[in-house]
């Protein structure tokens, strides 16, 4: 078969000790995981879970030792972290039960679900999606996969991000409203989950804006920390 034109690069994550690189397929993400961050968006702390993606191509892989240089994004004056805990799907399905649905993750990552918060307030004002605010390029920074294999504890892990060596959210994964075996329930009900899913799995509180030339250090327990700066 020929290509009319040259097809995309496959998406990649990095993976921890290892020159191999994790295909991205999708990227999956949770709203609103936990209660305090769910409350300073306006929300109880108890819907049930909803989901948004990004395009795998939003994907900006950092290794364990750099500082990944983000582009700030056009069209806003608000952009906001959100540090969360990814999961890497290594066997796919759908209508997975909750018990074993830990048994899908071939892995896990650090996340930052970068977002265009004006246009997300616009887009919830409006009714409209939030691709916009969610989906734009390099909305996705993650940190080297490590085996889920070679983990343990990541329901009970310290989830912290610093902005120019200042703390701005600080939590433990185990204050998730909806637990990993859980989302990964819920959405291989409304997806069909294949290997190379990413799942961004919601950000505690402490939201708030970054500017060019401010440095991000992005940490969980167990898992390499992701450094990114804005220019
Ligand atoms: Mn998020």
């Amino acid at each position: 078969m020929d290509y009319l034109i040259p097809p995309q690069p496959q998406a990649v994550a990095l993976v921890a000790g290892s020159d191999a690189v994790f295909p991205v397929h999708r990227i999956y993400c949770v709203g609103r995981n936990y209660v305090e961050h769910a409350q300073e968006m306006g929300g109880t702390g108890r819907e049930a879970p909803f989901f948004f993606m990004k395009p795998a191509d939003a994907v900006l892989a950092v290794s364990e030792t750099a500082v990944g240089e983000m582009p700030y994004p056009p069209m806003t004056d608000n952009l906001h972290h959100e540090v969360e805990l990814v999961l890497a799907i290594g066997t796919g399905g759908k209508d997975i039960p909750v018990a074993g649905a830990l048994s899908h993750i071939w892995g896990y990552a650090v996340g930052l679900d970068m977002t265009r918060r004006d246009l997300q307030a616009e887009s919830k004002a409006q009714g409209r999606p939030w691709c916009t605010a969610k989906g734009f390029d390099f909305s996705a920074p993650l940190g080297a996969i490590h085996p889920a294999a070679t983990v343990s504890d990541m329901d009970q892990a310290r989830i912290s991000l610093e902005v120019n060596g200042k703390t701005r959210q600080n939590s433990d994964t185990g204050k998730l409203i909806w637990s990993l075996a859980e989302i990964i329930h819920c959405l291989s009900q409304l997806y069909t989950l294949q290997p190379g899913d990413l799942i961004f799995t919601g950000t505690p509180a402490g939201v708030a804006a970054v500017q060019r030339g401010d440095v991000l250090q992005a940490r969980i327990t167990g898992l390499s920390e992701l450094n990114i700066k804005l220019v």
